[in-house]
């Protein structure tokens, strides 16, 4: 039996895109391919089991295939995807393969964390295109029956957990985040690395893009023999077994391959929550952001305690917490109140905080305001018993309890949805 009668050519990617549009219903879900030839692409739209015996074709440098990941607002399913590149050169002491399962595990709690979705190395394809100057992942997170709504979706995402380890880093050693405070800060500053022109995440945030090109598993780039490979320490199991392997990894390493779409459960992010935090940022003033970076942190691993604060400061609300360890105090900043006990009424300019003693089992009131307030600590106030009570059970696992949910997240499980 041909494929090649099922594929279909086409010199421009629009005309392209809008026969995959046509062709794609309930019994076929066609993809559009862009194939490099005589240096120039061609676009191919094609079922991906019938692309794949055709690209299986050719000969190994000509194996130079792409997969469109189109983007629809209303909708274009795609998987959580990767580029993780850098220059060996310019990195030599740079473990590439640890760097990358940091990074997989960081994004494992995230997606825990704002999903409740459990998921590790087992769900993720790592594939390799390492060569001697440049070391080269796509990272694929393939969660049965689970995908962004479209791939902006997934930029935004990983943008703001990029934004989160960069945060984090700059910030003195003591600052607290809910899931980065949890991995070795060794292996956070190793993911930055030297470009030639400055250090950055070795995350290519670039790729999520409208219809963005994304190399295909076993595909190399144009005349360089660098084919996409399963890496050394991929774990990932298919979520189906085929009798044709290398056709089954595959199908389920392409981006926005659904056969099944009507099951699908979407992970979102508000759109909102990237905006938000940039009013946030400009609404701040800078020497406080340097101080307290991370905006996100309004949660702490006592939630119970941040809502007897929340309580008490209202209307005000918590801008930022922070843990230390060896106190056993939590500190909480606020805005929108700017009560002080020590002047019985709300500073003009300065911010007030709060600190909660784990030790002591109380809080108390602080002041940023040097020339009026240096060293005020208000009278304390006892946690009240329904804390102790928490604190008298607790043991050690509490501060691995990374929490369920964070506000502004949901999952959709709109099935109803259609392409
Ligand atoms: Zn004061």
């Amino acid at each position: 039996m041909s494929h090649l009668s099922d594929l279909k050519r086409f010199y421009k990617q629009a005309e392209a895109l809008d026969a995959s549009k046509l062709r794609n219903s309930n019994s076929t879900t066609p993809l559009t391919f862009a194939v490099e030839r005589d240096n120039r692409r061609v676009f191919i739209v094609a079922h991906p089991a019938d692309f794949w015996f055709h690209f299986n074709e050719k000969l190994p440098e000509e194996k130079c295939a792409y997969e469109v990941i189109i983007q629809h607002k209303d909708g274009a399913p795609c998987l959580l995807y990767l580029d993780l590149e850098f220059r060996i050169d310019l990195n030599e002491n740079s473990n590439g393969p640890r760097m990358t399962k940091t990074l997989i595990d960081i994004i494992c709690v995230y997606i825990k964390n704002y999903w409740g979705i459990i998921c590790n190395e087992a769900n993720v394809l790592n594939l390799d295109s390492t060569r001697d100057k440049k070391f080269s992942r796509h990272v694929i997170f393939r969660i049965k029956n689970t995908a962004f709504m479209n791939n902006m979706q997934v930029g935004r995402f990983i943008k703001i957990i990029c934004a989160d380890i960069e945060e984090y880093l700059t910030a003195d050693g003591c600052a607290f985040h809910n899931i980065l405070s949890y991995f070795k800060r060794e292996h956070l500053e190793e993911l930055i690395v030297e470009t030639g022109k400055k250090r950055k995440l070795f995350i290519d945030t670039g790729v999520y893009t409208k219809n963005r090109q994304f190399r295909i598993y076993k595909a190399t780039k144009w005349g360089k023999l660098s084919h996409l490979r399963l890496a050394e320490e991929n774990k990932y199991m298919p979520i189906e077994e085929l009798k044709n392997k290398e056709l089954g990894i595959f199908l389920e390493s392409l981006i926005s391959y659904f056969p099944d779409k009507k099951k699908l459960v979407f992970l979102e992010i508000n759109e909102n929550f990237k905006i938000d935090a940039c009013k946030y940022t400009q609404y701040n003033q800078k020497k406080q952001l340097q101080k307290y970076p991370s905006d996100q942190n309004k949660e702490s691993l006592y939630p119970v305690i941040d809502k007897f604060i929340l309580d008490l400061v209202h209307p005000g609300t918590i801008r930022a917490i922070k843990f230390f360890e060896q106190s056993q105090t939590i500190t909480y900043e606020i805005v929108g109140n700017r009560y002080c006990a020590n002047i019985g009424r709300p500073h003009k300019s300065n911010n007030v905080y709060w600190v909660a003693d784990l030790k002591y089992r109380c809080v108390y009131q602080k002041c940023h305001d040097q020339d009026d307030c240096p060293n005020f600590k208000s009278k304390a106030t006892p946690f009240p018993c329904e804390i102790n009570f928490l604190l008298n059970d607790e043991d050690d696992d509490l501060f691995f309890d990374i929490p369920e949910t964070l506000e502004n997240q949901s999952v959709s499980t709109n099935t109803n949805k259609s392409f």
